[in-house]
């Protein structure tokens, strides 16, 4: 049956026009194929090819740009924007034009051209979150960046074209639209109701437990009430935590990692290895806006969210900024908490 569910967080409505699950899960071919290590720079040994590393996670004694790594960062090959530059802001009557400050960085997860960020082992995984804590801590320091993307896309297009296993870091000289609308929601529900909006959800979802696919004790993993996509998920700290930066190297970067290694395992097995992006919501850099309001580190929540690329927008999505889903997250949790039961590996 159809239905109309309204987003929380970001007030937006998206349609469910239930398909069956399995039918839903028919996987759109986006994936380019995989390049051979041979032709591949971000590998262990060809660390000269590359621009000079930002930062990297190494063995002791080892010199920068040199073997001994486990993971490292990289200026992007074509960056989308650049540190050098001057911030610039200019109105063009009543358009604003800002130039393209920023930073643009490759995180290689691994040395080794075959590994997939899923399959790593447990201390190499959790060094690929512990890099994303603290470039984006780093570069907060950099006042004209205003927010720090993390994201990543595995399987889909030129991204891919290397064939070895990367996330990106966009340092944004403003904050991008969807943020802005998550922490102008979170900001209101807190002015109301005094709680973090996302604690709240995370204990709706313990009670009602229809959702939730994986939780230890730092980390729930859960299909959202309004999922915008065919087994969208997202993965939470329970604990309420604003930012990213403040993710502890012990714990709680290894039940991170859990957490992020089922729900990437049991998509992978539950629709074929399916391409999937996903991209960290943290706290923008308050530094430079002392306009930014007092209570945004008790009412924002820092989060992945997961997106496996299983059908391609409709022309709703694309028109009227609302989404159609032919999945309800309850059947798409169902469906992962089955693959998990049948499943060894996660
Ligand atoms: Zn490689
Ligand atoms: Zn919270
Ligand atoms: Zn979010």
């Amino acid at each position: 049956m159809s239905q109309l569910r309204k987003d929380p967080v970001t007030g937006r409505w998206v349609a469910f026009h239930p398909e069956r699950v399995r039918k839903a899960v028919e996987i759109v071919t986006l994936r380019s194929p995989r390049q051979r290590g041979h032709s591949c720079y971000y590998c262990q040994g060809r660390e000269a090819e590359t621009p000079p590393e930002i930062f990297a996670l190494r063995q002791e004694g080892t010199a920068p740009n040199t073997p001994g790594w486990s993971t490292r960062v990289v200026p992007h090959p074509v960056p989308s924007l650049r540190v050098e530059r001057q911030l610039v802001r200019e109105g063009l009557g009543m358009f604003d034009r800002m130039s393209g400050v920023g930073a643009h960085e490759v995180i290689v997860e691994s040395p080794n051209h075959e590994a997939d960020l899923s399959g790593l082992e447990n201390r190499a995984l959790e060094k690929v979150f512990l890099t994303y804590r603290d470039r984006v801590a780093d570069l907060k320091r950099d006042q004209r960046l205003r927010y720090i993307s993390v994201f990543k896309e595995h399987g889909i297009g030129r991204r891919f074209m290397t064939g070895h296993s990367i996330s990106e870091i966009l340092g944004l000289p403003v904050t991008p639209l969807g943020i802005k609308t998550e922490l102008n929601q979170c900001r209101q529900y807190f002015g109301y109701k005094q709680r973090c909006i996302f604690c709240d959800i995370i204990r709706d979802e313990q009670r009602m437990n229809e959702r939730v696919v994986f939780e230890n004790e730092g980390f729930i993993v859960f299909e959202p009430f309004a999922a915008r996509y065919p087994f969208e998920t997202w993965v939470l700290p329970k604990q309420h935590q604003s930012d990213i930066v403040l993710l502890d190297s012990g714990e709680g970067v290894q039940q991170l990692a859990e957490a992020m290694r089922t729900a990437l395992l049991l998509i992978r097995e539950a629709l074929l290895d399916p391409p999937y992006g996903f991209v960290l919501h943290t706290m923008p850099n308050t530094v430079p806006r002392p306009d930014y309001w007092e209570s945004i580190d008790q009412d924002y929540h820092w989060h992945f969210e997961i997106v496996p690329r299983v059908r391609e927008s409709s022309g709703l999505d694309c028109a009227s900024g609302s989404f159609v889903n032919p999945v309800l997250p309850e059947e798409a949790a169902d469906f992962l908490r089955e693959t998990r039961q049948r499943s060894a590996t996660c």
